[in-house]
Parts: structure tokens; C-alpha cells; sequence
């Protein structure tokens, strides 16, 4: 720390994924002053890691209305951040492999229809393989949402952050934070690996690490961190429009712009241990996960098998026991908003969740479709946990 005067924005956003990279230029739009932090860089962990489906299918219903105003948003952020974010509204098929997810799914139909959400049943392997021809006869009925999709997660974050920096923003990347000092129930100080800042307000989007900084505060998420398996071959032909996802979420699968097929696991328990890959931060995936993945995807989609593999990762999730996230004040220090604990799905919502979190943390008051995410709705224990996540 030198003798540099202190910078005093009205908002320091920590973490540039999704969340705090479009966070950031919200407050830059609304005329704050902002900066935006990063240990890395834009998307280095889970919205870089990510599957990167845009979805509102197979949402809780709290999560519904925000991915529904997500979806009206996506087509429009192109133009607004003069970039390309490779966003296509191709649809998501969730697959049924037998007669139990078969159920699942019409089950999910049946409520999300009634909510209002475009969401078909297919009940035969030739109506799906209209939308999808490379599937097996494993895939035996599916939902449809036409209106969900996927979109290139490094590009759009990205994207995010240089239109906040055009707009204003300073973007601090290769910075840790280290510790938040408080006085007098305020966040009065952050103390990075280089400096010491002066912030009127902090907005937390760290992710799965979100508890190193509040856990010295004496108060924490309950957060598991589980992690996912992802695979990604060459570039093929175009085979799949759709993303696909299955019943019980234990694959998920997309074939980007660039015609590379970018496939998930399910999650699994990790002992934790990021390592740096390439000066980017890395969780080493189990061989028997690779293996495992192989196996799920090669029986719905075989031609998967037959591509070059190119890249192997793993990311890790921020699962709160409903698998709902916190976007909240925390209760004990006023100017400390956390958004965070997006279970394996944040990335689609981001652009909504992340100027939710925005307008928080300059003081306005909670957007009502913020109540079922209280950062203090686990203290009693009474939140029930969450059966499984669905990716894609
Ligand atoms: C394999 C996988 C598949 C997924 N599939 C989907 C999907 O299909 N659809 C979907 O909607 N969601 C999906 N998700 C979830 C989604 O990617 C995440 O919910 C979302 O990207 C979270 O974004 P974030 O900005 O909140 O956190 P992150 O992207 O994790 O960003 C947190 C940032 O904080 C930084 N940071 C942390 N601590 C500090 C510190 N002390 N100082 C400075 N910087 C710090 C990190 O470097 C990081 O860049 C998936 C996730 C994974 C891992």
C-alpha cells in the first residue's frame, strides 16, 4: 500500500462474471461512479466455465419472472453493448431417457404451462428429432421451450465490461480483495493485494468465493460447492440448434457459433483447490467424471463420441440449500450488498440480476421480485433443500 490517495468510488463491485460485470455498468449508466474488480478477469471462473444456456424452462418460480425478463433482454445486447455475444434463441430440449423422467418432464410442462411459459411435451423420437435429428432412440419424449437458448459467456461478459469501462467504470483486474474492513455497522474500507479503497458501498459478486470475504465479517452463506464436468471438441459441422438438457440434470450439452459441442456432467462433490492453468485459475476434473460424461452424452447424442476432443475443465458451483441465490443487503452492514449463490444457473439471469444487485447497493429500494432471495432466509433453517439443479 503506498501513499496514492485513496479511491473513493460510490460503488466497488468485486468480481467481473456476469454478475458484476453487467452490475457495473448499470452503475455506470445510472451515473455512479464504479469500479469493478477482479482477481483475474472478466469470466475467469463460473461464467467462463459455464454451459452458457439462457433459459427460463425448468426454473423455480421465483427464478421464472427473472429469466423471463432476461430472455426479452438477450436480443437487445448486442446493439447495447456494441458487441457480438453470440446469443441465439435456438430453444432447449429436456430430454426424457425413460419412463420416470418421462413423467418428470410432463410434470415440469404441466406447471411451467400454467405459469404462462411456452413449454411443449413431446411425446414421440420423431417430433423431437425434428428439432434435434442426431438424437438416438434413447431420448424417449422431451419438453420444448422455443423461447430459451445459449449465448458465448467469455464474449458477453466481456462485453460487459468494456461498455462499463467506455461508460465510465474503472476495471481493476488482476486484484484481490482481501479483507473488508467495517466500523460502525459500515463497510468502511477494502483492502486488496495492492491498495486500500474508500468504496460508499461494496456489491460482492465473487461467486463460489464469496465467503472469504464475508466469513471474517462473522457471517457466511451456506453455500456447498460442488463441481461440474465440462468437455468441448473441434469445431464440426452444425448438428444441434437446441441446448439440451436431460431430467435429472446429469448432462447438458450445446454446440457453439463456433460448432464446437460444449458438454456438462452433473454435479459432484469437490474437496476444493483451484490451480492456475495458463495464468487462469482451473479445478482439475476427475478422469472417471470425463469418462462418465462421455458415456451420458455418446448415448443421447452419439456423434459427440466421434469428435475431436479439444478441451477438458471443471467449474464450480455456489449451491445454496433452496438453489436460489441471495441478492440482498446483508442485514448487519448497510453498505454491503451480496449477489451471489446462482446454484448453476446465473449466467442466463445475469443480465437482470446483476442492475438488480446494482440498484441495491446505490440505495434504492428491493425490487419486489427480490423477496425469495434474502441473504437472511436461512437463519432460521426452515428453507427446504433443493432435490436437484438443472444446468443448460
Ligand atoms: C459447468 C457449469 C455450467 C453452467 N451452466 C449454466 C447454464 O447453462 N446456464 C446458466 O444460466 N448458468 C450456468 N451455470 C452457472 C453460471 O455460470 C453462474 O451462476 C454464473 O456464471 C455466476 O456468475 P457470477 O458473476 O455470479 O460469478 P463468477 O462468474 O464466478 O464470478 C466471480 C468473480 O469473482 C472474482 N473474485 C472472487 N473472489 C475475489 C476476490 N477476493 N477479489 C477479486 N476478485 C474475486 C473471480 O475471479 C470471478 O471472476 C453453470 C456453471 C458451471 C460451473
Amino acid at each position: 500500500m503506498t501513499g496514492a490517495p485513496l479511491a473513493t468510488p460510490d460503488v466497488l463491485v468485486i468480481g467481473a462474471g456476469i454478475t458484476g460485470a453487467s452490475a457495473a455498468l448499470q452503475l455506470a449508466e445510472m451515473g455512479a461512479s464504479v469500479e469493478l474488480i477482479d482477481r483475474y478477469g472478466p469470466a475467469a471462473m463460473a461464467s467462463g466455465w459455464t454451459l452458457a444456456g439462457v433459459r427460463q424452462s425448468g426454473r423455480h418460480p421465483a427464478e421464472l419472472p427473472l429469466a423471463r425478463s432476461a430472455v426479452a433482454l438477450w436480443p437487445e445486447l448486442d446493439e447495447r453493448l456494441g458487441a457480438e455475444t453470440g446469443y441465439r434463441r435456438s430453444g432447449n430440449l429436456r430430454l426424457a431417457r425413460n419412463a420416470a423422467e418421462a413423467e418428470t418432464i410432463r410434470a415440469l410442462v404441466a406447471d411451467q404451462s400454467a405459469a404462462g411459459l411456452d413449454l411443449r411435451y413431446l411425446a414421440d423420437l420423431a417430433a423431437i428429432r425434428e428439432i434435434a435429428p442426431p438424437l438416438s432412440d434413447e431420448v424417449v419424449a422431451a419438453s420444448f421451450c422455443p423461447t430459451d437458448g445459449h449465448a458465448d459467456p467469455v464474449a458477453t461478459v466481456s462485453a460487459f465490461a468494456r461498455r462499463a469501462s467506455e461508460q465510465g467504470a474503472t476495471l481493476a483486474f488482476g486484484e484481490t480483495v482481501r479483507h473488508l474492513e467495517t466500523r460502525g455497522g459500515r463497510i468502511s474500507r477494502v483492502i486488496t493485494d495492492r491498495r486500500a479503497l474508500a468504496p460508499g458501498a461494496v456489491l460482492l459478486a465473487a461467486g463460489f468465493l464469496a465467503n472469504e470475504l464475508l466469513a471474517p465479517l462473522g457471517t457466511t452463506l451456506p453455500l456447498r460447492r460442488p463441481m461440474v464436468t465440462v468437455l468441448r471438441s473441434a469445431p464440426i459441422a452444425p448438428l444441434l440448434a437446441p441446448v439440451l438438457g436431460v431430467a435429472n440434470a446429469d448432462m447438458a450439452a450445446r454446440q457453439e457459433l463456433t460448432g464446437r459441442l460444449r458438454v456438462t456432467s452433473g454435479a459432484e462433490d469437490w474437496a476444493g483447490g483451484l490451480v492456475e492453468r495458463a495464468g487462469a485459475p482451473a479445478i482439475r476434473p476427475r478422469i472417471r467424471s470425463v469418462q462418465a460424461t462421455i458415456d451420458k452424452v455418446r448415448r443421447v447424442l452419439p456423434a459427440f463420441a466421434e469428435a475431436e476432443l479439444e478441451d477438458v475443465w471443471a467449474g464450480a458451483l455456489d449451491l445454496t440449500p433452496d438453489a436460489l441465490p441471495v441478492i440482498d443487503r446483508v442485514p448487519e452492514f448497510e453498505n454491503l450488498v451480496v449477489a451471489a449463490g446462482f446454484s448453476g444457473h446465473g449466467f442466463g439471469i445475469g443480465p437482470v440480476t446483476g442492475p438488480m444487485a446494482a440498484r441495491l447497493a446505490i440505495g434504492e429500494e428491493p425490487d419486489d421480485r427480490l423477496a425469495s432471495f434474502r441473504f437472511d432466509r436461512f437463519a432460521d433453517g426452515a428453507v427446504a433443500t433443493a432435490p436437484l439443479t438443472l444446468h443448460g
